[in-house]
């Protein structure tokens, strides 16, 4: 059995720049914000690259070999994965829970999402929850303009992890570099894009929903647990929730990584190694499918896991 190695899809952003081809991904040009690792997604849907089913997207895969995935239910592959390069900030946003998505966004899912700093600038912040404490004195600060008032921002250092569940305002902003792992989705409401234009104008907001959604009194939550050391590595528990579970792992030397769940997702985000024999380098993305068993790691190497 194979892993799925997979071609990511690059988009470009107007707060996008050098930093995902200074991370290593050539191809993505001077003007990308975006690389989705891990996506079925029909924005951006990524290629197999190896083995039995080469060439074939991600979507084809779930839609036609669903026992590489547990043979687990569902329309949509669920989770996604991206990394995000910002030379500038993105907008202040919001994402609907899936009850809210499915209602007013033709069944689509909500988002949850999780970011972890990959790497970022001497200084960089980023914005995560508000100041409000009820839903009237939020919808008076957003109504008057009065952003520095109500959002909670404050400086980031490279490793530190943040869980964006579905309702929370937040923003990346420039210079930073951050893996998501995210729920399949790609409805976002914008609160305030700093009244910046592209192609001459205004970006559209989306104030109305946005105040439908925003979870209020913000509450934050740490997620992240205890480095736990062994031999060769060391393994820490970033979040688990309903969405995803979310793991980090640094590799000294070699582990042996135990596939128990429908499917595994990897994501190489720094040194180099190899996978059951395949070179693997920061930047790569594959699915480790169900019943694969274990997946024999060596090398010196961080990587992220994800699952259900
Ligand atoms: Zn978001």
């Amino acid at each position: 059995m194979d892993v799925l190695m997979l071609k990511p899809v690059f988009k470009d952003a107007i707060w996008g720049g050098k930093l995902l081809s200074d991370f290593g991904y050539k191809e993505a040009g001077d003007s990308a914000g975006e690389c989705w690792g891990i996506s079925a997604h029909k924005n951006g849907d990524c290629t197999v690259m190896n083995g039995e089913f080469a060439g074939k997207t991600l979507s084809w895969c779930w839609e036609n070999h669903r026992e590489l995935f547990g043979n687990m239910e569902g329309d949509v592959f669920p989770l996604l994965i991206k990394i995000l390069g910002a030379e500038d900030d993105l907008s202040i946003q919001v994402h609907p829970n899936n009850e809210y998505a499915a209602e007013h966004e033709n069944g689509a899912l909500g988002k949850t999402e999780c970011w972890y700093v990959l790497d970022c600038e001497e200084g960089a912040d980023i914005i995560v929850g508000h100041h409000a404490r009820t839903r009237e004195e939020l919808v008076q600060m957003i109504d008057e303009g009065k952003w520095d008032q109500l959002l909670n921002c404050f400086p980031i250092h490279k490793g530190d992890f943040f869980y964006i569940p579905s309702g929370t305002v937040h923003a990346i902003r420039k210079g930073t570099l951050i893996l998501e792992v995210q729920q399949s989705s790609d409805v976002t409401y914008r609160l305030y894009d700093y009244g910046r234009l592209q192609n001459g104008k205004p970006r559209e907001l989306h104030l109305d929903k946005s105040k439908d959604v925003i979870t209020c009194p913000h509450s934050g939550v740490s997620t992240t647990g205890a480095w736990d050391d062994r031999k060769d590595y060391r393994v820490r528990q970033l979040v688990k929730s309903q969405y995803f579970t979310v793991e980090q792992w640094k590799v000294g030397t070699a582990l042996d990584l135990e596939q128990k769940y429908d499917f595994l997702l990897v994501d190489v985000t720094e040194g180099s190694g190899m996978a059951d024999g395949i070179p693997v380098k920061a930047g790569d993305h594959f699915i480790v499918p169900y019943q694969y068993g274990t997946m024999h790691v060596e090398g010196n190497l961080e990587i992220i896991t994800s699952h259900l």
